[in-house]
């Protein structure tokens, strides 16, 4: 195998969840029960991540992929109870083919570990995505036939993962998921029901670098989440 095809099958693992391979075991073995330790129960009938990234393949359905370096699938537990969504890769989402790696994705690592549930549930225990999987150039807004491009895949996404609750991270998620024109300000702070989930809009990281003030409102949202996620554990 080439190093690029070792690169690539590793991407490959990554986007469905796999971070860590056992290597006393046989390859097949270790692959296997890494990519789905435990089906949740709600998960357990639909179809796996690994055939919906397998699915979009070198994805050349919208007019975004010629400028993309890398299709950022998403990454994290593929069993979370708690999915983020936010809008589109950003520069280096682009480039490590991973969603929320550069400023503001350490500010949502920062908030995930310390708010939600802190001591219980950290980055690693979530699943973390974007409306829009490619970068759109500059980082303008993603156009409509870009999002309905892509939103079959999200709504896929989530079917297989079966979270508890998702959080819309940013005006341009919430709206899209929530299928509002209402501003973020206005749905974020309570849940709203889609699909059988439980819905919750907050402030974008970006936008928390450049109003830090708006901090505490998206803590007063962690720990609504932490709480509804105590509560429909029972
Ligand atoms: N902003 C987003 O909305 N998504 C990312 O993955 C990174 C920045």
């Amino acid at each position: 195998m080439s190093r690029k095809e070792i690169l690539q099958q590793l991407q490959f693992f990554r986007d469905i969840g796999i971070t860590a391979l056992d290597v006393n075991q046989p390859a097949a073995t270790a692959v296997a029960a890494a990519r789905d330790p435990q089906p949740s129960a709600a998960a357990a009938n639909s179809e796996s991540l690994v055939s919906i990234r397998e699915d979009m393949g070198d994805c050349r359905r919208c007019k975004l992929a010629p400028s993309r370096t890398n299709l950022v699938f998403g990454s994290g537990n593929p069993n979370a109870e708690l999915v983020f969504v936010g809008e589109a890769p950003g520069a280096d989402e682009d480039e490590q083919g991973l969603p929320f790696v550069g400023r503001a994705g350490q500010l949502l690592t920062k908030i995930i570990d310390t708010s939600v549930d802190p001591g219980r549930i950290t980055r690693n225990d979530v699943y973390i995505c974007n409306i829009l999987k490619c970068r759109p150039p500059n980082n303008r807004n993603p156009e409509p036939d870009e999002v309905a491009a892509c939103n079959p895949f999200l709504k896929r996404q989530l079917e297989a993962i079966g979270p508890k609750v998702v959080c819309c991270l940013g005006t341009f998620a919430a709206q899209n998921l929530l299928q509002s024109d209402v501003p973020i300000s206005r749905l974020r702070g309570r849940f709203h029901d889609v699909d059988g989930m439980r819905v919750i809009a907050t402030f974008h990281p970006a936008y928390l670098l450049r109003s830090p003030e708006k901090k505490r409102e998206v803590w007063e949202d962690m720990k609504l989440i932490g709480a509804e996620l105590r509560r429909l554990r029972g």
